[in-house]
């Protein structure tokens, strides 16, 4: 039994930690020791990308078997480079390339891996049921599942978006999805709505055992499963490795990263490498309007009561950042008392404050900065005019918040930023960035940044326009549960 709940309710190994996502306690699943089981960096740092995520996914999920097979039918010819998450210099500092995946975000490096870890979890638990996946998604999680999920034996996958909600090629990124466990359907209203719907069937459906006997057990693919998150320490290795190979850093050197940041998840798993001994120096943390995160790293204060933004980096329009919980446990030695409390604040009164000694150790690892619209623009511009590096609106959220580091910490260590997306993905947001004109629809913006820049269309979006819609339904939110159990083959709860 590794892992226990951050509210202190639950244990359960790790393979029943990825089946089940979320603990029945409402905590997240998390290791109380890792920091003190023993593991050997040094040597993880010489194999190769596939060989690095073996051994780090085999110490932080325990007892799962074959993990070097898991591995390779997640990423191998899956990626754009065999590395996975090539690295780029960026004048002094550095850009860790994660969205070279099949969908183009960074989501994919999880989400290839998820899939292999819940058929393997399912083989051991001896669950014989298929597991019906539920997602709803405001546009990137929802494709990068699909191509994880799709053809994956003994899975389904349904994906729920707002229909008008997510954008054109979004949106062809999801209709377009093949393979015979795959259903992709359009609900009437915007995310929330969405989300709220899939949230209720989902308890619905848990509530009543509908499914019990019928060979279907529900899950989700979000990311607070520790499924998701274990597979994103791998390119904080990767990143160092590389640093190592460039003759920039020796052995024992620190490496600060620059992260954009939504849920929390990408930035923790920097925490969970640092935990396991490589040498991560700060951890800065970038968030864009929604500066929810850089406040309360400046004063303890978590709180929710604010107006949201929508902005040029949607995947960080977030105000509840979900993992940040498991940070919180990690931070207060396992406090799952304190833990309980802060999140009933938060639930009740929309605001928590974290005491004194808790957010010092996050201070001594974490900062946090924010970056508005118009200098999220000024940033890729810059980019691109200075050092011919073209980024997208996530990213430089990411770079402006490296460089306010940088100005206070001079001659520091090298920071990577990691880069989450495709400029492919934010077409019109980077052409008019870069003094383009953001003309006709997604498709056509994208054309024409390939032609003014010269930096190719990837893979999997080229084409894109052309490809028949396979997935048309578009339901209410009320009719998301019957839609569900239609397919689990029952009628009514
Ligand atoms: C999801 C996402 C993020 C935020 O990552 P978290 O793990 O939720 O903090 C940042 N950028 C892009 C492009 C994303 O899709």
């Amino acid at each position: 039994m590794e892992f226990v709940s951050t509210r202190g309710g639950a244990r359960a190994g790790a393979a029943e930690a990825v089946l089940r996502g979320l603990a029945p306690d409402g905590g997240l699943y998390v290791e109380a020791g890792l920091a003190r089981r023993p593991f050997d960096w040094q040597s993880c740092l010489t194999l190769s990308s596939l060989g690095m995520a073996e051994k780090i996914l085999s110490h932080l999920l325990p007892g799962f078997e074959d993990m070097g097979d898991l591995v390779r039918r997640a990423y191998a010819g899956k990626f754009e480079t065999e590395d996975l998450t090539p690295l780029v210099g960026v004048g002094e500092d550095y850009m860790l390339e994660l969205f070279r995946g099949p969908t183009s975000a960074f989501k994919d490096v999880a989400l290839s891996m998820l899939p292999q870890l819940i058929t393997a979890a399912r083989r051991l638990e001896g669950v014989t049921d298929e597991i019906l996946i539920l997602t709803a998604t405001s546009g990137d999680t929802g494709k990068a599942a699909l191509e994880g999920f799709h053809d994956v034996e003994g899975t389904r996958i349904t994906v729920f978006y707002p229909d008008g909600g997510v954008s054109p090629v979004q949106r062809a990124q999801m209709v377009t999805q093949e393979g015979r466990n795959v259903k992709v359907c359009a609900v009437r209203g915007n995310f929330d709505d969405c989300q709220t719907g899939v949230k209720a069937a989902f308890n619905a459906i848990s509530a009543s055992g509908a499914l019990e006997g019928k060979g279907l057990r529900l899950s989700s693919a979000n990311s607070i499963n520790i499924g998701r998150l274990a597979p994103q320490v791998t390119y904080y290795f990767i990143a160092y490795a590389k640093l190592l190979g460039l003759g920039r850093i020796a052995l024992g050197d620190p490496v600060d990263f620059a992260v954009p940041t939504g849920n929390f998840g990408d930035i923790l798993a920097g925490y969970y490498a640092r935990l396991m001994g490589l040498p991560v120096g700060r951890l800065i943390c970038a968030s864009n309007a929604n500066r929810v995160l850089t406040d309360f790293l400046a004063t303890g204060v978590y709180d929710k009561r604010r107006s949201f933004y929508r902005t040029s980096s949607p995947s960080m329009d977030i105000l509840v950042s979900s993992n940040l919980e498991r940070l919180l446990y990690l931070a207060s030695e396992g406090d799952s008392a304190l833990v309980r409390r802060l999140m009933e604040s938060l639930n009740r009164e929309g605001v928590y404050t974290l005491p004194q000694a808790p957010l010092e150790k996050i201070r001594s690892v974490f900062s946090g900065f924010c970056c508005g619209e118009e200098e999220t623009l000024e940033v890729i511009g810059r980019l691109w005019r200075e050092r011919h590096v073209l980024c997208d609106t996530h990213t430089a959220v990411a770079f402006s918040a490296a460089w306010a580091y940088r100005r206070q910490n001079a001659g520091g260590a090298p920071v990577v930023v990691l880069s989450t997306a495709s400029p492919y993905k934010f077409p019109g947001a980077v052409l008019s960035a870069i003094g383009g004109h953001a003309e006709g629809d997604e498709f056509s913006q994208m054309e024409a940044l390939e032609r003014l820049t010269g930096v190719p269309i990837p893979r999997g979006l080229r084409g894109l326009r052309d490809k028949a819609p396979l997935h048309q339904d578009v339901i209410g939110r009320e009719e998301i549960l019957p839609y569900v159990l239609a397919q689990a083959g029952r009628q009514e709860v």
